[in-house]
């Protein structure tokens, strides 16, 4: 649907049943479940559908096996009963990761196999493959590039691995087949109150700059990392219920880590994982955690959490990567919920938390990408108690996601479209120009970023460089230099003139500069 027709729903003096404000993981599994239940949804997001931490995490929709070693073992349960029902729920986006855990020391072999073993059993019959203890020789097998230095062999075992910003993307079309409404660039600037309780919110447009009312029996707040700043629209003094911490990614060509298989190093100097993972032909390294005053939408990686990543893909690589090897490098801030545990995010629960307050304002914060569904799922149970709405149960355990196809090879790059890949290949009929490869180190067609904007609400450069495909974070200079041709590319379809193709040209080049290391 056209932007025009949605923002024109917002006009009618429609009672919205739910409305949701912020348009990442969170919100967007809560409108899916939302809209899916029959309620009247409606979803606004200030910037783009997953522009903030939902599109910067690292592509794994897994049981965690950090928080087995914490022995958070009902949170594993959780999230490992999610993976095995988006993997089927989604199977364009998720699929099967095999990672090893290298072993240097005796002691971790009987350690890590039994952890792992464990992680097998929780998982059930939703399991993704049994995990081994391997040799020598068959970790090396599975990882040439590990350091072969010491290694006494390995435990393999499987997770889940997605395209997040892309799984967003589809979240919302869901929700759009689902007949709800989800906006991206209209922000929520105010709550409306009547005798003290929450009945709706004011929004703004950013592009024509248009104020609405707009009214909801229920107003969910899943602002992520500004669910505070939400809160305190209705009680300034309200207590923050945040402490935001930054995640840091490098991403590497993909000679880094050659094969199939991830790595997966369970306790670095600071107690964190380290991964390294193979995504869309490239090496993800990643990542940090490092407590951070106040959340950003763009937030920026710190020197000492990018010689952190380096120092450590270094010890476990052959190939030592040095900056000049760094395609890019990405941000991202955990919502963490505040606990008592003190200053230490490393340590926080990762579980989420729902509150509603007196106003009648419902939150949910923390949790994580692999737990969306079950997080939007407990939301509206509890949001629609206090709008006093029929009690519907929820379908979307099995509930199909826009562009649902099973089979497929996750290395394709169009494997992500699913059963929106016709209308693709649509646009080529249409015009075979836009058979046109975007740049020689990135792996799209003009007609996907056609697509993009036709039918899946990119309004910037940004949009499509960093969401509908993922070019910024596969190599931040090639999209940088694909910027004008994508600029010229959106004016055709948007009517756009040349002084907005070079607005938009500095824009997304002044931020781009910052996912490169020099
Ligand atoms: C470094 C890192 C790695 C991670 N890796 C993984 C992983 O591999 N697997 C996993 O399962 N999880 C992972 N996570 C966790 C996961 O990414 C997050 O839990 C999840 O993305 C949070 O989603 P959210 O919707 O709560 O927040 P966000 O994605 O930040 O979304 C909140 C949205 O609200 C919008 N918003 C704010 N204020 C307003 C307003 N006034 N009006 C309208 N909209 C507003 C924002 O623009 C934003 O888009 C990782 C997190 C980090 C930081």
């Amino acid at each position: 649907m056209k932007r025009e027709e949605l923002l024109r729903q917002l006009d009618s003096d429609t009672l919205w049943d739910m409305i949701v404000i912020g348009g990442g993981a969170t919100g967007l599994g809560t409108a899916v479940e939302a809209a899916s239940r029959g309620y009247r949804t409606l979803l606004l997001e200030q910037a783009d559908f997953a522009q903030g931490t939902s599109s910067r995490s690292t592509k794994l929709i897994h049981g965690g096996v950090r928080y087995l070693q914490q022995g958070n073992l009902s949170l594993v349960l959780e999230a490992l009963r999610e993976r095995g029902l988006l993997i089927r729920n989604a199977p364009h986006l998720v699929h099967n990761q095999s990672f090893v855990v290298p072993l240097y020391d005796w002691w971790e072999g009987p350690f890590y196999g039994i952890g792992l073993k464990l992680y097998d059993v929780l998982a059930g019959k939703l399991g993704l493959g049994p995990s081994r203890l391997l040799s020598r020789e068959e970790a090396l097998q599975l990882i040439p590039t590990v350091e072969p230095h010491g290694l006494k062999g390995g435990v393999s075992y499987h997770d889940g691995q997605f395209d997040d910003a892309r799984l967003a993307i589809s979240l919302a079309l869901t929700i759009t087949d689902l007949g709800g409404v989800a906006l991206n660039y209209l922000p929520v600037t105010g709550i409306i109150r009547e005798d003290g309780l929450v009945t709706g919110v004011e929004a703004r447009d950013r592009e024509s700059g248009r104020g609405f009312r707009i009214r909801g029996r229920v107003v969910i707040n899943a602002a992520g990392p500004f669910v505070d700043g939400v809160r305190q629209m209705v009680d300034p003094a309200a207590k923050e219920l945040i402490t935001p911490s930054q995640g840091v990614h490098l991403v590497l060509d993909g000679t880094f880590l050659p094969g199939e298989s991830a790595i997966m190093v369970p306790h670095t100097d600071d107690g964190r994982v380290l991964f390294a993972v193979p995504w869309h032909g490239r090496t993800i390294v990643g990542t940090t955690d490092t407590p951070i005053p106040t959340a950003t939408i763009e937030p920026r990686p710190l020197p000492e959490e990018i010689e952190f990543l380096l120092a450590h893909a270094a010890r476990y690589l052959t190939r030592h990567p040095q900056r000049s090897d760094v395609l890019s490098v990405f941000a991202g801030i955990r919502p963490l919920v505040r606990s008592d545990a003190g200053s230490d995010t490393a340590s926080l629960s990762r579980d989420h938390t729902l509150l509603v307050e007196g106003s009648g304002l419902v939150t949910i914060a923390g949790g994580k990408w692999t737990t969306y569904r079950k997080m939007g799922e407990d939301t509206v149970s509890a949001a629609a108690q206090v709008a006093g709405l029929d009690e519907r149960p929820s379908v979307t355990g099995s509930l199909q996601i826009h562009g649902w196809q099973a089979g497929g090879e996750p290395t394709d790059p169009l494997q992500v479209y699913g059963s929106d890949r016709p209308g693709l290949e649509g646009l080529l009929a249409e015009n075979p120009a836009w058979r046109e490869r975007l740049h020689p180190a990135l792996p799209y067609c003009l007609a996907q970023l056609v697509w993009g904007v036709r039918s899946e609400g990119a309004r910037t450069v940004e949009d499509l460089l960093a969401r509908r495909t993922r070019a910024l974070l596969l190599d931040a200079r090639a999209s940088i230099a694909s910027a004008p041709k994508v600029a010229e590319l959106m004016a055709q379809e948007l009517g756009q003139d040349r002084a907005w193709q070079e607005t938009q040209v500095d824009a997304f080049s002044a931020l781009a500069r910052g996912y490169l290391l020099e």
